[in-house]
């Protein structure tokens, strides 16, 4: 049997025409559309991809997009002294700075530019008074990739009351907002990584499993229960065409698509998987849009509850 494919593309598409009208009755009310400033330092290609989703999406959502660009060799207080004026600007009501920021600005950089972000403007929600009360299960700006998963399983009728939840990977930024979140629709939740013993055996244990680490097609049909519900977060870009031919059979629209662009987007979880799922997020199209569609509800969001100050 084949797994239920969570479409991610159209189930973000439905968000982002639900926000129209909201976005609408914003900019009458305030005279000005919500604001979202985007802070890019350097020229790192995945992070340019990014930046430019988001900016088309938000400029099409009806929101005015702010790209400030500095360049790699900026100092981290010029980068604070950008996100000062932000906090302080009215017309900016989201502030989202992309990570990474140049590794010559050390290893705390992006957890300092964080912590600075105004957290009523803080629509990635990594300002730890945000994480705070992620973690209370109050009000507040969740990160998006996260919040995009919940929303894919509760609009695919996921069921997470009760339901056992297994993550794969820790990071700040995915796997523990992720936990949270789902401990907050009240699943059973264990946090894996890499020194996690039995990681596959855990895993298979899992009613939803999230896969998080990073690594391209590492979950293999091993790693889950037959009829799980798997959702796929990581991205990783394949080049080597002998990696490409091991995942993918020749008749598969992957295989053309490496063939025509050189390269291939692969999430954490292995194509066989699909036969012993009973849902599955792709990759391309499963979480990736959900993070751009949460991203602009933060931002509304953000808007809507600044907007009276
Ligand atoms: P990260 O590198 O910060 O964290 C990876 C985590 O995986 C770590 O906690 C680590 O302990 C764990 N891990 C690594 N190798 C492991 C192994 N062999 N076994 C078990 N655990 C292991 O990465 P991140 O920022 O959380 O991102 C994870 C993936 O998700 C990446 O591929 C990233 O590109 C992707 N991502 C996608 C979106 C999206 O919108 N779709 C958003 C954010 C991140």
């Amino acid at each position: 049997m084949s797994a239920r494919i969570i479409d991610g593309t159209a189930i973000a598409a439905a968000i982002r025409e639900e926000l129209r009208p909201a976005v609408e009755a914003f900019s009458r009310r305030a005279g000005r559309p919500p604001g979202l400033g985007i802070v890019l330092v350097g020229h790192e290609p995945a992070s340019e991809i990014y930046v430019r989703g988001k900016l088309r999406a938000g400029t099409e959502a009806g929101l005015w997009v702010d790209l400030q660009r500095l360049p790699a060799t900026a100092s981290l207080a010029e980068v604070l002294a950008l996100v000062d004026r932000l906090n302080a600007s009215p017309r900016h009501d989201g502030i989202l700075v992309q990570d990474p920021l140049p590794a010559a600005m050390g290893p705390g950089a992006a957890q300092q530019v964080f912590d600075a972000i105004d957290p009523r403007k803080d629509v990635d929600g990594f300002n730890p008074a945000s994480v705070g009360r992620l973690v209370q299960n109050r009000p507040t700006l969740a990160p998006c990739t996260p919040s995009g998963v919940i929303e894919m399983l509760d609009r695919s009728e996921i069921a997470m009351a009760g339901a056992r939840a297994v993550i794969i990977g820790r990071s700040d930024i995915v796997g523990k907002p992720m936990a949270m979140l789902l401990l907050h629709h009240h699943a059973t939740v264990t946090i894996c990584h890499s020194k996690t013993r039995d990681l596959a055996a855990v895993a298979a244990e899992a009613d939803i499993l999230v896969a998080a680490l990073g690594r391209a097609a590492f979950v293999t049909p091993g790693f889950v229960r037959p009829g799980a519900t798997v959702v796929d977060v990581g991205i990783s870009r394949v080049t080597d065409r002998a990696e490409v031919e091991r995942l993918y059979a020749p008749d598969s629209p992957r295989r053309a698509t490496f063939e025509k662009r050189g390269s291939l987007v692969v999430g954490d979880v292995h194509p066989d998987v699909a036969a012993v799922a009973g849902a599955i997020t792709p990759v391309p199209g499963g979480v990736g849009p959900m993070t751009i569609a949460m991203l602009l509800k933060n931002t509304l969001a953000a808007a809507t509850s600044t907007a009276g100050r």
